[in-house]
């Protein structure tokens, strides 16, 4: 009897609110609480600048949550109507949680790990993939196998959310082969919308940041680098394209800087718009938010920003924005992968132990690395059990 009672323990990256900071807790794996979750042992975990919206104040999370929506692993239990899936199977967990309509569409109901979605069934669901377990609700929906043997772990964890969300950026811009493009923000989203606009056939790609770090990947890579602190990001570009960009990628969204490094949140918007040539389109992928906790005046916490309508108007821009249905994507940016074509890892400089999460969280905010990974060993999951 006594063994029923006995429950394994596992590291996760918490939300402390009352700190406003993240911490390692030891907690309860979690278990299988509806017939269609599965119970993933996460392999690789990767912080995202989603993530850091909620440690900097920008968006409100429960306490102790769990972090994390780009986490992949294997399959360590299946509740009992979970069919597309089994238990030993390599899955990425798709980061935007989906639930699969009857026609096909997908449903998105939020990100797992930020506490933005009403609608899990339990409190637990909302938990994120930074953590050695991780409860995934509609696993059928949300678990996306990947072949074993094949590409790295890295380049497949980035299909749980930056490169589909990147790609979608130039779906959003429209973009098509021989375009010139420029990518507002170098950090991970950045850099691989850069790095598919080249897989998308763009002659020139230009990338629009102030830390001369991501701008020294993304001319690796070969985009034209565009320091803002130089000077507004439009003037510059402007001067090396006279006629303006066939699309523009907003990859920063609400927390961007201007010039002076402050932040005001349309700047990119408006740069965006002032570069874009006639009747080229926008895509806008960064996050903004109708309610920003963080913001100075009434108008933007409501996510209420001067925009020039009239501008685009008369330019005739189209302007997409949004978060990526993943579904859509991960099957063609998988063949790119398995085909050796793409080599989305190249954006990951740091890998961490899970114990080191405050640093790794500190030097992501602090921009002293492009992208952090948690890797999680089999043989160092913690083997630890607690009394019920
Ligand atoms: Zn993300």
């Amino acid at each position: 009897m006594a063994e029923a009672h006995h429950q394994k323990i596992m590291k996760a990256v918490k939300w402390d609110k009352e700190n406003r900071s993240v911490k390692v807790e030891k907690v309860k794996v979690p278990k299988i609480q509806h017939p269609l979750d599965a119970i993933v042992r996460i392999t690789s975990a990767a912080i995202c600048g989603t993530d850091l919206h909620t440690t900097r104040g920008r968006i409100e999370m429960d306490d102790h949550l769990t972090f994390g929506h780009e986490s992949m692993g294997i399959i360590d239990q299946i509740g009992d109507d979970v069919s597309s899936v089994k238990v030993g199977d390599r899955v990425v967990i798709s980061g935007l949680a989906n639930k699969i309509g009857p026609n096909g569409s997908s449903i998105l109901y939020g990100t797992f790990g930020t506490g933005d979605y009403g609608v899990a069934e339990t409190a637990s669901q909302e938990d994120g993939g930074q953590a050695e377990f991780m409860q995934v609700p509609y696993a059928d929906d949300n678990l996306f196998p990947v072949p074993a043997g094949k590409g790295s772990e890295l380049d497949y964890l980035l299909l749980a959310d930056i490169f589909p969300t990147a790609w979608f950026a130039l779906e959003r811009a429209e973009q098509v082969i021989g375009d010139t493009v420029v990518v507002f923000g170098a950090g991970p989203v950045g850099l691989l919308c850069a790095y598919s606009a080249f897989l998308r056939g763009a002659v020139r790609v230009y990338s629009v940041d102030n830390v001369p770090e991501r701008l020294a990947k993304a001319k690796s890579i070969g985009a034209i680098p565009i320091n803002f602190s130089h000077g507004p990001a439009d003037e510059q570009i402007l001067k090396l394209e006279p006629q303006g960009v066939d699309r523009c990628c907003d990859c920063v969204g609400f927390e961007c800087l201007n010039e002076k490094g402050e932040n005001v949140e349309n700047t990119v918007i408006n740069w965006a718009v002032n570069v874009t040539r006639l009747y080229g389109g926008i895509g806008q992928i960064g996050v903004y938010v109708p309610k920003d906790i963080g913001a100075k005046d009434p108008a933007t916490m409501k996510g209420i920003l001067p925009f020039p309508v009239g501008l685009m108007w008369v330019k005739g821009i189209s302007l997409k924005g949004g978060a990526v249905q993943l579904r859509l994507y991960q099957d063609v940016l998988l063949k790119l992968i398995q085909s050796g074509k793409a080599k989305p890892s190249f954006v990951f400089t740091n890998k961490f132990n899970i114990d080191d999460a405050v640093k790794a969280y500190d030097d992501f905010g602090n921009r002293k690395l492009i992208k952090a990974v948690f890797q999680f060993p089999s043989k160092e999951h913690s083997e630890a059990e607690a009394e019920n």
